[in-house]
């Protein structure tokens, strides 16, 4: 079985070919930080018009890679949502005309699902059910992933998620944009006990995240210290809130086989430190995806098609684009939370 993933939710626009048994075939992607960089952050509308410009390429490219015609191909699978919607509707829309073209079916991706099946195309021996730690650019959420489609969200964050709390503490620092690696490499030159910074929520009995406080806190002694301390004290201070609040969720995820991460901050190395000790004092296996796995690319939408395809779920031509999408449906609403 071979799928084509097409991701473009956010400001990566991406393309793969990826086998029901694992194998990347090809996968291209583009960046688009240089077009963003100048205002800090995503601009919705030049990141879509960015994805119509670079997704036909790139996809000719992937094919190419492989050794490939479309159709060899089984299915193709596209970002369905949540995400910029412009950018979401640039890859369903070229998803759904490569499939009508060539009469393949389509799988409609939740990102998230991308990102929460992805340590399964990088460890076949990744089990249903596991404790997944998904920690992205838009998301902060403990979910107990029980089989494809099936998750239940054990937490998410009551304001920022770790992703964000990271772009927008390298704003404050001057580290420019996107934040997480930046303040990755400043942390490495910083004393992570510099500067004293709350661990929003921990301790708390409800099984929530919270960012916004913390990032407060750093806005309020920008100056005070160098920003390589003030980027450790923070990243500490994440890591901390991180470790605290999964602690609490493996409690009640009983029968999980592994502890898991996933998304863009699960390529920060001391998150995947901290998670990697906290699994093996509680007897858990860790599994962390392979760092270009993590942030966003179109292999982990192709693999999420895959097991979608063998599950034998495909989508109507006219699935709709959804800028909101929650993975867990039946997950509570939370004061201030996003999906
Ligand atoms: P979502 O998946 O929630 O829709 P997204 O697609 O924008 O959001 P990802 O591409 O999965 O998010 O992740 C990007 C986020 O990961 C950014 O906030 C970025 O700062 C963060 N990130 C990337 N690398 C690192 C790192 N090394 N350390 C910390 N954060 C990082
Ligand atoms: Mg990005
Ligand atoms: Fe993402």
């Amino acid at each position: 079985m071979i799928i084509l993933g097409i991701e473009s939710s956010c400001d990566e626009t991406a393309a793969a070919l990826v086998t029901g048994d694992r194998q990347v075939l090809a996968h291209r992607l583009l960046g688009q930080e240089a077009a963003h960089a100048p205002f800090g952050g995503v601009v919705p509308e030049i990141a879509a018009r960015a994805h119509v410009e670079a997704l036909e390429p790139l996809i000719v490219a992937a094919l190419a890679d492989a050794g490939l015609k479309l159709a060899d191909v089984d299915a193709i699978a596209a970002t369905a949502g949540p995400g910029l919607i412009g950018g979401v509707m640039v890859g369903l829309v070229t998803g759904k005309a490569l499939a009508h073209a060539a009469g393949k079916p389509l799988i409609a991706v939740n990102h998230l699902e991308g990102h929460a099946l992805s340590p399964r195309l990088s460890d076949p021996d990744l089990e249903f059910p596991y404790l997944l730690l998904l920690v992205s650019g838009g998301h902060c959420q403990l979910l107990l992933v029980e089989g494809v489609g099936a998750y239940r969200r054990l937490a998410t964050t009551i304001d920022d998620a770790a992703g964000e709390a990271f772009d927008k503490t390298a704003k404050l620092l001057g580290l420019g944009f996107p934040g997480g690696p930046a303040v990755e490499r400043a942390a490495a030159l910083g004393d992570p006990k510099a500067v004293p910074l709350p661990r929003p929520l921990k301790g708390s009995a409800e099984p929530h995240f919270s960012f916004a406080g913390l990032k407060s806190a750093v806005a309020r002694v920008v100056g005070q210290y160098s920003p390589e301390d003030l980027a450790a004290s923070f990243q500490a201070a994440v890591v901390d809130c991180l470790i605290d609040r999964t602690t609490k969720a493996l409690r009640t995820s009983h029968g999980a086989t592994a502890l898991v991460v996933a998304g863009g901050v699960a390529a920060n190395t001391a998150v995947r430190g901290a998670l990697q000790a906290l699994a093996s004092a509680h007897g858990l296996r860790f599994v962390a995806p392979p760092l270009w796995l993590c942030t966003d690319n179109a292999a982990m939408i192709g693999w999420a098609g895959a097991e979608r395809f063998a599950a034998g779920l495909t989508d109507p031509l006219d699935v709709a684009a959804r800028p909101r999408w929650p993975l867990d449906p039946n997950a509570e609403a939370v004061r201030g939370a996003g999906v």
